[in-house]
């Protein structure tokens, strides 16, 4: 554990070269005109398992030792992180046991499934997880991988700007989102040794703006979890890890409203013709609706995930 700097991410891309998809950069003149800044987002919703998180997943899983590798990976997730972690056990030959609510939503488990994780259920309400997990580890030796407070998942979830910066040069603003800061931490890295005059700016739901509250207080706050549609961020609060590096590197939290993340997904959709689930619009959301003033300037966006219920998208 320790410092994360700059060579621990260009150690994840080589790592990551030829397994992640280098993901491309887009740029709409539609959204020019209503954000009055040159955008260029950085689409992770075309990832592996549809979202950054196999970055950090497959960093992490490719570093473990021998003796790590043979008795395999834990993750507790609902989301895109028990995929990530699913999909690069199973490419790096390991076991991978994922800890998942009983009423987790179909497609999540199925796509879990899919990947060759043996999945475990817990009930959300009566039974606690990290006591579950940690009996998991102890009793078959598996390696407990976090969703983001972890050095080398933060080094692979800093290869999104590391790959945007090399295709954009320097920028003037990097707008990222956060839910617990490993992919905010990572790209704040990646652009501090890019693009070093770059402001770098979090995005979070206004229901839950606890990073927001954290960076401005200068200590970690906090907070029931939310209720927001962007549940790849509905974290209590940042990581011990990622919350220094924040508070080194990031020039401010915003956040934007549900509302705001709906007609950014309508936008994506209609306009841009892609898939981008709720949490992966926040970015987006935060310079379409100018909750800071970028106009005239030169503005990277990261798109974080396009993991969306379809059956949902209709209404
Ligand atoms: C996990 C996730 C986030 C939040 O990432 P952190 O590293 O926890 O801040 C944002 N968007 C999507 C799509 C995610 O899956």
């Amino acid at each position: 554990m320790g410092q994360i700097n700059f060579s621990n991410v260009t150690a994840a891309a080589q790592v990551l070269q030829g397994v992640a998809i280098r993901t491309p950069v887009l740029t709409s003149r539609q959204a020019d005109e209503v954000s009055g800044a040159r955008l260029h987002f950085k689409c992770e919703n075309f990832q592996r398992a549809g979202a950054f998180k196999f970055r950090g997943a497959y960093n992490t899983l490719s570093r473990f030792s021998a003796e790590q590798k043979r008795h395999g990976a834990v993750a507790f997730s609902s989301g895109n992180h028990a995929q990530a972690v699913a999909l690069a056990a199973r490419l790096l030959g390991m076991s991978a046991v994922i800890v998942m609510p009983r009423d987790s939503a179909p497609a999540k488990l199925a796509a879990t499934r899919e990947y060759g994780a043996e999945i475990v259920f817990y009930d959300r309400y009566t039974e606690d997880r990290s006591e579950l997990a940690r009996r998991l580890v102890s009793e078959r030796g598996a390696t407990l991988v976090p969703p983001f407070d972890h050095p080398d998942v933060i080094a692979g979830q800093g290869t999104v700007a590391m790959e945007l910066f090399e295709e954009t040069g320097a920028l003037d603003y990097l707008f990222v989102c956060v839910g617990g800061g490993g992919l905010l931490a990572g790209c704040a890295i990646a652009a501090e040794n890019l693009s070093p005059d770059c402001k770098v700016i979090g995005v979070e739901p206004e229901a839950g703006n606890d990073a927001q509250q954290s960076l401005r207080s200068g200590a970690i706050v906090r907070i029931a979890v939310p209720q927001t549609i962007a549940d790849g961020a509905q974290t209590a609060a940042v990581g011990e890890l990622t919350f220094p590096v924040m508070q080194r590197l990031v020039s401010d939290i915003v956040t934007v409203s549900d509302e705001q993340l709906r007609a950014q997904m309508r936008f994506f959709a209609e306009r841009m013709k892609i898939v981008v689930e709720p949490t992966g619009c926040l970015a987006a959301a935060a310079v379409m609706n100018r909750v800071v003033d970028v106009r005239g300037l030169r503005v990277g966006v990261v798109v974080s995930g396009g993991n969306v219920d379809v059956t949902r998208l209709g209404g």
